[in-house]
């Protein structure tokens, strides 16, 4: 088929929805149309060159076009790309489940697969109210509701918006979603002035053992991201809160479910963001990076003790009646083994300590910016918080959409990347150079630096 870059800007704005996407602004503005990609560069129609600053919407995690990631697709696709998982095996989805078990934390030894980090969290809360039932329908009759902390976000299906928190997402659903309890979220910069994170922690702790004292017999399960709420604006948790939370679910009885969905895979400089506090969930569930960014693939795990309570004879109707028409398709698991082989064969999570440790150093020069309130990292995440104002930590009027303003920026300046409300998200690609990683936080910090200062100037006037 042939087309000029100007009619597939116009076919764009014609014939297609975006998500997470105000259409009528995107349609005054020129798309950015990717057509390749190579190593930790995107390029558009047009052959310009973009740094992937945000891991193509935190995916990525060898670079673009790798060759034996497309390799390891050609050879799948040359046996088989789809057989069903319905009552029928696969080859990769054994060997992947079989690899899984062997690399998450100690515990976990059943892996249900669906197709986006969204249904393997629908697949999580299921499971973790089901398996009350099984065990004893009478005793647990009221453990039909799920603690979720305030700023949540799991995913976009009715059940993951239930347990999510970002009222500019989720308000216009309430009346579809199921209740939960929500506790809050240690966000030290806007929780306590002193930043001490030590209080903060011990704060939520006990906010979340007074609820599990009151509700504990409500509460089937209970759903946290790891050390990073993601899409709440990179909130990084106080050092321990996750063990606190473990250890309060294990006191009171509630199934945890850990949503490794953006965290896992290495994104926090372990391959699971649950081993940097030795904590091993009730559920697991992976997606994003699991195929490397190549295919959409996720995962939940859980433990023994949750698959026997679902055996018996079919009869009894203990059936864990879930699955998705593509669970186990095996592109995509072909994708997801060649992406942890990759992982070992590279020494990848051994290679970020460096990388790491040099983000952190170099992120100092954004704290001195007149209106960044806030910088936090956890491994190769990190999120600049924009302030109007730094004393009062007052933010930006909306009108003036300076996050937005700042990635146009930096996609002049070479680097795409996007905000998350106030907040600006750097999400490299793991395998990005170090040479690569410095040019995308001189970009970052550039355009921040003109970006806010004439933001401001047009507050003042
Ligand atoms: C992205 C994300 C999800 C949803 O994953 P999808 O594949 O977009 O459905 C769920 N949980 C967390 C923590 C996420 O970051």
């Amino acid at each position: 088929m042939n087309y000029t870059p100007a009619e597939l800007e116009a076919w764009d704005k014609e014939y297609v929805w975006h998500p997470f996407t105000q259409m009528k602004e995107y349609n005054q503005e020129k798309p950015l149309i990717i057509e390749r990609g190579k190593g930790s560069y995107l390029y558009d129609i047009e052959g310009n060159a973009y740094l992937d600053g945000y891991s193509s919407l935190w995916i990525n995690v060898h670079g673009h076009n790798h060759p034996d990631l497309t390799a390891a697709l050609v050879e799948q696709a040359q046996k088989i790309a789809h057989s069903t998982l319905l009552g029928a095996a696969n080859v990769p989805s054994i060997l992947l489940a079989k690899k899984l078990v062997e690399i998450t934390p100690a515990g976990l030894t059943r892996v249900f697969y669906s197709d986006s980090g969204s249904t393997s969290v629908e697949i999580a809360l299921k499971m973790a109210y089901q398996y009350w039932k099984l065990k004893d329908v009478k005793r647990y009759a009221r453990k039909n509701t799920f603690i979720s902390l305030s700023e949540a976000y799991h995913g976009d299906t009715i059940g993951s918006v239930s347990v999510g928190g970002m009222e500019t997402f989720h308000r216009i659903f309430r009346p579809l979603l199921f209740e939960r309890i929500q506790t809050p979220t240690p966000y030290t910069y806007r929780m306590r002035d002193d930043g001490d994170e030590e209080t903060c922690k011990n704060d939520c702790l006990s906010a979340l053992e007074s609820l599990l004292q009151a509700h504990h017999e409500e509460v089937a399960g209970l759903i946290i991201e790891p050390l990073v709420q993601g899409a709440a604006g990179m909130i990084t948790a106080p050092k321990g809160f996750l063990a606190g939370v473990r250890n309060l679910c294990t006191k009171y009885n509630v199934l945890m479910i850990a949503d490794e969905v953006a965290v896992g895979f290495g994104r926090t400089g372990t391959l699971f963001a649950c081993e940097q506090e030795n904590v091993v969930p009730d559920f697991l569930c992976v997606a994003k990076g699991l195929t490397g960014g190549y295919l959409p693939l996720a995962a939940t795990l859980t433990n023994d003790e949750v698959y026997q309570a679902f055996l018996g004879d079919s009869a009894e109707l203990k059936t864990f009646f879930h699955g998705h028409t593509y669970t186990g398709n095996q592109l995509a698991c072909a994708a997801a083994l060649k992406n942890i082989e990759l992982i070992e064969k590279n020494r990848l999570i051994e290679s970020l300590g460096d990388k790491i440790a040099m983000l952190e150093s170099r992120l100092q020069a954004f704290r001195e910016l007149p209106h960044v309130g806030d910088v936090r990292q956890c491994g190769m995440m990190v999120g600049i918080e924009l302030v109007k104002d730094k004393t009062t930590k007052e933010m930006f009027p909306l009108h003036l959409a300076v996050e937005h303003s700042v990635i146009l920026q930096a996609r002049k300046l070479g680097a795409i990347i996007r905000p998350l409300g106030p907040v600006i998200v750097l999400m490299p690609i793991l395998s990005m150079s170090e040479a690569e990683l410095k040019r995308l936080l001189d970009i970052t910090y550039e355009s921040i630096q003109t970006v806010t200062h004439s933001a401001f100037a047009a507050c003042s006037i």
